[in-house]
């Protein structure tokens, strides 16, 4: 009897191409438990209350971090404030040189760094090292570089900074979302008072030994650590200038309505549900990569993710079939493994809330594809996910999943795609794939989106301002545009 064959994917993709674990081996040196860093020192809460963080990837307790309440947010004002009156009269040049110096002392601790985000955070370890990290360090590189040619920004205008500026992120991009807002600020000569997002302050909060070792005089950044009702006390502080806050647009909805008619500024970097759009002539193979990293990518947890691919119809079959071969290559599981591609669910709560839309994918019809991984038994995984034939009136067409899901949609003509793609009160960034530099034109102007990329996605770089239209919120980060953001024009 001739010997039963096994086919050739199974032999790719089978049990015999199982890799050992590869954990990265540096130690974070995540303390046991963190105060306040107000005015250069860290020091107990007021509220005398801490809660605790813990690492999606198993469930262990990592630290514990100090809650503040409206007394704790004032004093980082009122250090902010002090702090600002030198800072502001600091030559440009002086403060490059800080900006340059915690941009390198990044750089020297990037490795202790992007095991904590991982830990934190649960994102993969090759994600935190290969680009969290050192596009942080980027984004203080990039920001020391403008400090001492204000100047110049805007000829025969000078710029002047604000104020004290209240910022509040979220947990997809701990550190990242730090440097995005603290970077410019400081730049243009603005003091800060930051408040990280609940389940991931650690990388925040040794930062701030970064900060201490710059020598950055006290009260120039502040951080207050908090859920919820401490990013309030942040946003409604009297002395705030300027509020910057990167979250969901529910609350940025609420933040809005909260600094209305108080003459404070305010940017909103906010949800989105970007259209990833794939015409017949594309490189396929290219095609699928960039669908693959613009939707799995630190688990979906993206604001700008290609979460609805928009595929012609003509190659639709195809794609979705590379697609499917393509996810199960992918590897779910511990971050803290160099092999993982998709890592932890941040919270127990996220993992929840993808759950319940990728059921209603479900129960509104969708077609459910799920490569088949052994998830790790502590922690929280959500496996790699697509759905398709989903309709635009699906759930998951519509809201944000942000996590590992994708809804595929088909299109015909060019027209119906840019219909289908504007088809969303999001609008913070898309995606194009095609031959055609013409087409490629004529997209990016059509399509409502603040960021489009063409035959590539999920591309960043501080240069390059970054913010949404609609329902995605106004303002830019990065750049010029984002430097501007953060000054008066005099
Ligand atoms: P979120 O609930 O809006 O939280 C964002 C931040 O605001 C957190 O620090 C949060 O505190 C704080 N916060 C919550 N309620 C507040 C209130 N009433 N007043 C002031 N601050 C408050 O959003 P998330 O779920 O953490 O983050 C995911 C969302 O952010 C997604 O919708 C995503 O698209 C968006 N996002 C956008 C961008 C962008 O650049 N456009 C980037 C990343 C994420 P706690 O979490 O500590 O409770
Ligand atoms: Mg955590």
């Amino acid at each position: 009897m001739p010997a039963k064959r096994t086919p050739a994917r199974e032999l790719l993709f089978g049990d015999l191409w199982e890799y050992d674990p590869a954990p990265e081996t540096a130690k974070a040196f995540i303390d046991e438990r963190y105060g306040l860093f107000i005015n250069g020192k860290f020091a107990a809460p007021k509220t005398k209350k801490y809660f605790d963080s813990i690492s999606p990837r198993n469930q262990e307790k990592l630290s514990e971090i100090a809650l503040a309440g409206a007394a704790d947010v004032d004093a980082a004002y009122q250090a902010a404030a002090t702090a600002f009156k030198s800072w502001s009269k600091l030559p440009g040049t002086e403060r490059a040189k800080y900006l340059f110096r915690i941009a390198r002392l990044l750089q020297d601790r990037a490795r202790e760094f992007a095991v904590a985000e991982t830990l934190d955070g649960g994102k993969p370890i090759k994600e935190s090292r290969d680009f969290d990290v050192p596009m942080a360090a980027a984004h203080f590189f990039y920001h020391a570089g403008w400090a001492d040619k204000l100047d110049h920004v805007t000829p025969g205008r000078t710029l002047e900074p604000l104020g004290v500026i209240g910022q509040v992120i979220p947990w997809n991009f701990p550190l990242l979302m730090l440097a995005w807002k603290i970077a410019p600020a400081l730049a243009a000569g603005n003091t800060v008072v930051l408040k990280p997002a609940e389940t991931t302050s650690i990388t925040a909060l040794k930062f701030a030994s970064i900060l201490q070792d710059a020598g950055l005089p006290p009260g120039v950044v502040n951080f207050v650590t908090g859920a919820g009702e401490t990013g309030s006390a942040v946003v409604n502080h009297p002395l705030a200038a300027k509020i910057a806050f990167t979250g969901s647009t529910a609350v940025g909805k609420a933040i809005q309505r909260a600094l209305a008619g108080t003459g404070k500024r305010l940017t909103l970097e906010l949800g989105g549900k970007a259209a990833n759009i794939v015409f017949e002539d594309a490189p396929l193979d290219q095609a699928v990569e960039g669908i693959i990293n613009g939707i799995f990518f630190n688990q979906g947890h993206v604001c700008c993710a290609g979460s609805r691919l928009l595929v012609q119809e003509s190659i639709a079959n195809a794609v979705l079939s590379k697609l499917k071969i393509r996810l199960r290559t992918l590897r779910t599981g511990d971050p803290l493994d160099k092999n993982t591609d998709v890592g932890a669910i941040n919270s127990k709560a996220q993992l929840t809330r993808i759950q319940d839309l990728v059921a209603s994918g479900v129960s509104e019809g969708a077609e459910i594809y799920q490569a088949d991984c052994k998830l790790p038994e502590k922690g929280y995984y959500f496996p790699p996910t697509l759905f398709s034939n989903v309709s635009q009136s699906h759930r998951v067409a519509r809201e944000e999943i942000f996590g590992p899901v994708l809804s595929i949609l088909t299109f015909r003509t060019p027209e119906e795609a840019v219909e289908k793609a504007n088809n969303t009160h999001y609008g913070l960034s898309a995606g194009v794939w095609t031959d055609k530099g013409s087409r490629i034109l004529k997209m990016s102007t059509e399509l409502k989106a603040g960021v489009v990329w063409a035959n590539t996605f999920n591309k960043f770089d501080p240069t390059s301002p970054f913010g949404g239209y609609k329902e995605s919120g106004f303002g830019r980060e990065g750049g010029k545009q984002g430097l501007l953001d953060y000054a008066k024009l005099q």
